[in-house]
């Protein structure tokens, strides 16, 4: 299909110095949980960027100096000869598919761990760690300056030396040149600090050093944060940032505006902000420079992107996110099959990832993280090797993109789903506050199945184990779910609670089927994720009294991991859920819930008591299926994928249902690379 000329403005090149980008897509720097740790992957990772149209492909974060380590996450590091060795190749992958490679030089100052190096901690002023950890950083002198300008610029040379077309310094999310920025982090008396010229003078220094490194051979840029949401206190975006680029807005050669505070607050969750969110606080700042401007927002629709670009306020599209869920978004708006583009859908799988130190993994893309260590694509799958016929009983995330994946391979499918409308979980998840883009990975699997001829949907169709035996699919794919568990056992609960079988307990699956709970409701969440704070915001906002009760010292603990359990404990707080953490739950009356808090009992009076504690999987289909003689009926395999198999994210659902599609007919065994550290050279 040819473009729609509407979106031609996105395929302009953009001069960037002495580069041109060959087109306004920018993939920002992100976080992969690969980083120096794991070179191979995140090579392939960001080849995958570059092959899919990206105009700029950015590394992750790349310290310049060990004074500066964040383990134990798989950050970058250009330190030395064998990270310049590492990096080039990443470069030459890049470039293979014309696009440019952007490098982040990056210094943590306080914001930095330094549990591997050992290194004390730096800050403009001294101060505790960031990180909630019992040490404090030290103030810099002017010869720990010094020597962070002679690391930032040994770092820009070696990045040269790597083939980096654009090499950043790092002033955003609150790392180094931002803490001087800062007026509430930079107490100094020094010219580095007090007015704002004297605060920024440690960017434009570092700039200026980066620039006489790189010498013409490759693009500055800046990453500088425009807002850290400290009121008039803290850096602003009507007040400081302006004047900061009043004074060096011509200094680098391109701008890279982001949230200034943590990662958090650019990286929202759909939950928690729109598309587009940060135009409200980089609007008007292009005006202030000459040079290009990038900003992200998890752009995924084009006429947006081509908003943005129309109005003056970036002259790029800058995206993380949008990249991972689609790697091949760019491309796919080139061709005409922006109908095609894999949605992201805000719900910061991909930022768990990092936060957990293991590779990145996609909801929406369940290729994201595989392309070296599984040989996965994104856009590419083997065709079938074979006439199979595959019977899939479940359309929720794992059937459905099992049903996608063997339809593109070629294979026969039949998915068959017991309700009126496919999604599985989604239907009644999706429909929780702040989480409708989630209906977007039904969506678009939906949709790519339309274009299928190979792939039949029946819909209202429970299957049962007569209905398989009949039926004469070569291989039978048990997509069934999970259900929420009624006894109590959760992640603190070992055993069955007492007292639960009343009928004034709910759990989410009653909800979804329709049981509306009745007065003041206890929540007990021993789940952490979303649900147990979703079901607070929708039944308090429809006016019932609701306590939060969980076990673990915060409500929705394991949400820090997608950044959101700051924002969804506010929330929770102003519309007036009660919390109360650290209560397990030992056992139920008619009315009351008996919790232990610290060692002592608390009696909490409710007239609904919703439990969230676990899921189980849904096996009975299976169970019944295997019970026959199912080989006898001519089928050769039995699969369960997905919840059924082990109940977890929507995530790890879409990978089962990927995985199986992919190893379909495969006869060698599944090759997972790992990534093993070089043992130095040496006598042996
Ligand atoms: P997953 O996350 O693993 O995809 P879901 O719980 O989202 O699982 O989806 C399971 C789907 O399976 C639901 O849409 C449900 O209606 C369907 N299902 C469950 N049992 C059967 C069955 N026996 N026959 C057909 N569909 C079924
Ligand atoms: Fe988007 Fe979620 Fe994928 Fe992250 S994990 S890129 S937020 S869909």
């Amino acid at each position: 299909m040819p473009r729609d000329p509407r979106y031609d403005i996105l395929f302009e090149p953009v001069q960037i110095g002495p580069v041109a980008a060959p087109n306004r897509f920018f993939q920002t720097a992100h976080a992969s949980g690969m980083g120096h740790l794991r070179p191979e992957s995140h090579q392939a990772m960001r080849e995958v960027k570059a092959e899919g149209g990206w105009g700029v492909v950015t590394t992750d974060y790349c310290s310049i100096d060990p004074s500066s380590d964040d383990s134990p996450y798989s950050y970058l590091t250009l330190w030395d000869d064998e990270d310049v060795r590492q990096l080039a190749r990443v470069t030459e992958a890049i470039h293979r598919h014309g696009s440019l490679a952007a490098v982040e030089l990056w210094h943590g100052g306080a914001l930095s761990n330094n549990r591997q190096s050992r290194m004390p901690l730096l800050a403009p002023s001294a101060r505790p760690a960031h990180y909630a950890q019992p040490m404090s950083a030290r103030a810099m002198d002017l010869a720990d300056i010094r020597t962070l300008l002679d690391a930032q610029a040994a770092a820009a040379r070696r990045a040269i030396k790597a083939g980096f077309d654009i090499v950043y310094v790092y002033a955003g999310h609150g790392y180094l040149p931002f803490q001087f920025l800062s007026p509430r982090l930079n107490q100094r008396t020094d010219a580095y600090g007090g007015s704002l010229a004297n605060r920024a003078r440690l960017l434009k220094e570092m700039i200026e050093v980066t620039g006489e490194a790189v010498a013409g051979r490759a693009a500055v840029a800046v990453r500088m944060g425009v807002d850290e949401l400290a009121g008039p206190d803290g850096f602003t975006h009507d007040r400081d940032a302006p004047e900061v680029l009043s004074r060096i807005g011509e200094l680098p050669d391109l701008w890279d505006f982001c949230m200034a505070g943590s990662l958090g607050d650019d990286s929202k969750s759909a939950r928690f902000s729109e598309e587009g969110f940060q135009e409200q606080y980089v609007a008007g700042l292009k005006r202030l420079t000459s040079k290009p401007v990038v900003s992200v927002g998890r752009f995924t629709s084009p006429d947006r992107m081509v908003s943005q670009i129309k109005r003056g306020i970036q002259d790029f599209i800058g995206a993380a996110r949008p990249s991972i869920a689609d790697p091949f978004l760019p491309m796919k708006i080139r061709d005409g099959r922006e109908d095609e583009i894999r949605e992201c859908i805000g719900c910061n799988i991909c930022r768990s990832a990092n936060n957990e130190g293991v590779p990145l993994r996609c909801t929406q893309n369940p290729t994201m993280g595989e392309e070296w260590r599984r040989g996965w694509h994104p856009e590419r799958i083997p065709t079938k090797a074979s006439e199979a016929h595959v019977l899939i009983a479940g359309g929720g995330p794992a059937g459905l993109e099992c049903a996608a994946a063997l339809g593109k391979r070629g294979y026969r499918v039949t998915l068959a789903d017991a309700a009126r409308e496919l999604g599985g979980r989604l239907r009644f998840e999706a429909s929780l506050p702040g989480l409708s883009t989630w209906m977007r990975v039904r969506d678009h699997r939906l949709h790519m199945l339309s274009k299928l001829d190979n792939v039949d949907v029946f819909l209202e169709s429970r299957m049962t184990a007569d209905d398989i035996l009949g039926f004469g699919a070569d291989h039978v794919v048990l997509a069934t779910g999970s259900y929420w568990r009624r006894d109590g056992v959760g992640s603190h609960g070992e055993v069955p609670i007492t007292g639960l079988d009343g009928g004034a307990v709910l759990t989410p699956d009653d909800i979804a089927a329709g049981q509306a709970p009745k007065g003041k409701i206890v929540i007990y969440d021993d789940d952490h994720y979303f649900m147990g704070g979703a079901l607070s915001e929708r039944f308090r906002k429809m006016g019932h009294e609701v306590t939060f009760a969980t076990p673990a010292p915060l409500v929705s603990s394991w949400t820090q991991m997608t950044d959101e359990q700051a924002f969804i404990e506010q929330r929770l707080r102003e519309i007036g859920v009660e919390m109360a953490t650290r209560r397990k739950l030992i056992a139920a009356e008619a009315d009351a819930a008996i919790f232990e808090h610290c060692g002592t009992l608390e009696r909490h009076r409710f007239d609904t008591l919703v439990l969230v504690t676990g899921r189980l999987p849904d096996t009975r289909l299976h169970e019944a299926l295997i019970a026959g003689d199912w080989r006898g009926s001519g089928i050769r395999s039995v699969t369960q994928i997905g919840d059924c198999l082990a109940p977890s994210s929507i995530a790890d659902a879409v990978f089962s249902g990927h995985r199986y599609a992919r190893r379909l007919d495969s006869v060698e065994p599944e090759v997972v690379g790992r990534e093993r550290p070089c043992p130095p050279a040496g006598p042996t």
